[in-house]
């Protein structure tokens, strides 16, 4: 009788190894956050048909459950900014990032967003999205292909999901 019940312990110690994970809310909604952007859809030049691209059939962004591009930015969370960013829209680009809920990310993808690219000396061009947005990962190329944009995504999975070894590591540790 006695070795019937620590049999039973043992398998129902298993059990509960084999089924329960403890986490924090934070780690999973993290977890949850970085397997589900929802970017903002709007593009500002070349950029953003590299950005089409990765959502149709043959790169298949929907692949890490990114392709669920929102109209309006009260239901996005990631801004990908594809394109030149002239003067004259920075205002209505950083409105729309203003609009957008917490906890929000931005991607600048290509040169143009990334710096000015060829248009850098241009008066006409601000020279990188990070001038008036805080820009959490950069996409090189000039486009940048889908591929690369895929990759920045999960970079900022990676960002998302571990939030200490971001900090740690800015502090070059
Ligand atoms: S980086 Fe190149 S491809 Fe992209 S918007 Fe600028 S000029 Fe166009």
């Amino acid at each position: 009788m006695e070795v019937d019940k620590e049999k039973e312990l043992r398998e129902a110690e298993e059990m509960v190894k084999k089924n329960i994970i403890l986490t924090t809310v934070d780690t999973a909604l993290n977890w949850a956050r970085g397997h589900s952007f929802w970017p903002v859809t709007f593009g500002l030049a070349c950029c953003a048909i590299e950005m089409m691209a990765a959502g149709a059939s043959r790169y298949d962004l929907s692949r890490f459950g990114y392709e669920v591009f929102r109209p309006s930015p009260r239901q996005a969370d990631v801004m990908i900014v594809a394109g030149t960013i002239t003067r004259k829209m920075a205002p209505a680009v950083r409105r729309i990032y203003d609009q957008m809920p917490e906890p929000k990310w931005v991607i600048a993808m290509g040169s143009c967003a990334n710096g000015g690219g060829p248009f850098v000396d241009s008066y006409a061009v601000v020279p990188g999205a990070d001038a008036f947005l805080p820009v959490d990962v950069y996409i090189p190329g000039c486009p940048p292909r889908p591929e690369s944009l895929i990759y920045g995504l999960l970079q900022l999975k990676q960002k998302v999901q571990n939030p200490a070894k971001v900090r740690l590591s800015r502090h070059g540790k």
